[in-house]
């Protein structure tokens, strides 16, 4: 017995990364900070839990007005959604009338979205390095939705061949989704003015250590952000509740701290790629806080699972052309020397 619509009964749904205990696990899974949020947030917290009887500020002025200030936009750019997987659903559901295109090897919730709302989708291969080649969309019509850096590979499309096909294309929206730009890579919202039909979304779960607090945006010509608008006001208004708004704001005074912590993640990614290419394995040049690779002396799912019973948790994604790979999150320096010991050990059990 079921009550569910019949069209919806086939979905399937997105698998987000196991959520552990962490005094158990280390925890390089789903792309978090491994680090706290800021000094200011947790104040910022029981500040505003003292006015939870009110609803939120439907303006999220408190975010909206200094973060604008932080990107070089205005307010009318900016749109702000429950993490940026709501913004994605919008995306997905409100402007993909003439179909979307997305890369083989991308976000997982991408092809979730496309069933959900039923989208007309075109799924184009990466190039055999992983690389997004542009060219490869110029034939299709629609949106196009692409993650820079990609996810899970790390890889990263250069501004120009971005700017190329915006302008070779000025009635197609193309998404460009940098939930990972902030790890050194340039975001394209310098851009946003000069391109009407590019929009950038974008995250503070990964950079800003508030994956919990589910805070995601969007930048882009104030038309589109009027029409997210007007589809989160169908849907519900008060899409950031108030903590979150508190924390965001709060966050936002602690540019240094994240600095810092951006800062530490880059130099522990390279150094963990230094060792793990010393190790033999073959990798992505990741420009994310996570690390794309492979051994030929031991399958990804095998490695995962050895991991695992050493309590330290990757991500390994059962998917055609990633299955070989494992996506693992950049940690501590602390925690990648307990990785880098950890496979050093397991290489030697199958390799003797
Ligand atoms: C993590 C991630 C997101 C989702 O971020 P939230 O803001 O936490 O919803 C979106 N896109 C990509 C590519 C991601 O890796």
């Amino acid at each position: 017995m079921t009550f569910l619509n019949q069209k919806y009964q086939s979905l399937t749904p997105y698998t987000p990364g196991e959520q552990v205990d962490e005094t158990e696990f280390i925890k390089l899974n789903t792309n978090e900070s491994p680090y706290p949020p800021a000094p200011k947030v947790q104040k910022a917290v029981a500040e505003a839990a003292q006015k939870l009887n009110r609803y939120p500020d439907i303006a999220w002025s408190s975010v909206a007005k200094p973060f604008a200030a932080y990107l070089g936009v205005k307010e009318d750019q900016l749109f702000l959604g429950n993490g940026s997987d709501e913004v994605l659903a919008y995306l997905f559901q409100g402007f993909t009338e003439q179909g979307i295109a997305f890369p083989d090897v991308t976000y997982g919730f991408y092809q979730v979205y496309s069933e959900l709302y039923d989208v007309n989708t075109t799924i184009v291969p990466l190039k055999a390095d992983f690389s997004i080649e542009l060219k490869d969309y110029d034939e299709l019509t629609g949106t196009v939705i692409f993650a820079n850096p990609n996810a899970p590979t790390g890889v990263y499309l250069s501004q120009q061949a971005i700017c190329d096909f915006l302008e070779r294309h000025p009635n197609r929206l193309v998404v460009v989704d940098e939930a990972y730009i902030d790890f050194g890579c340039t975001s394209m919202i310098s851009k946003i003015t000069q391109y009407e039909n590019l929009f950038v979304v974008g995250t503070f779960s990964k950079s800003r250590q508030l994956a919990g607090a589910r805070l995601g945006f969007g930048v882009g010509n104030k038309k589109v952000i009027a029409d997210l608008n007007r589809l989160r006001f169908s849907l519900n208004p008060y899409n950031i509740n108030a903590l979150t708004q508190a924390v965001g704001s709060a966050v936002l005074q602690e540019q240094a701290y994240v600095n810092q912590t951006i800062q530490k993640t880059i130099d522990v990614r390279e150094w963990s790629k230094q060792q793990l290419a010393a190790l033999g394995f073959e990798q992505t040049d990741s420009q994310g806080n996570f690390l794309f690779v492979k051994h030929s002396q031991i399958s990804a799912e095998a490695l995962f699972q050895a991991l695992r019973a050493k309590k330290i948790l990757v991500r390994w994604f059962n998917q055609p052309r990633a299955k070989d790979y494992l996506r693992i999150t950049v940690g501590t320096q602390e925690q990648m020397r307990v990785l880098i010991k950890a496979v050093k050990k397991i290489l030697t059990e199958v390799t003797s």
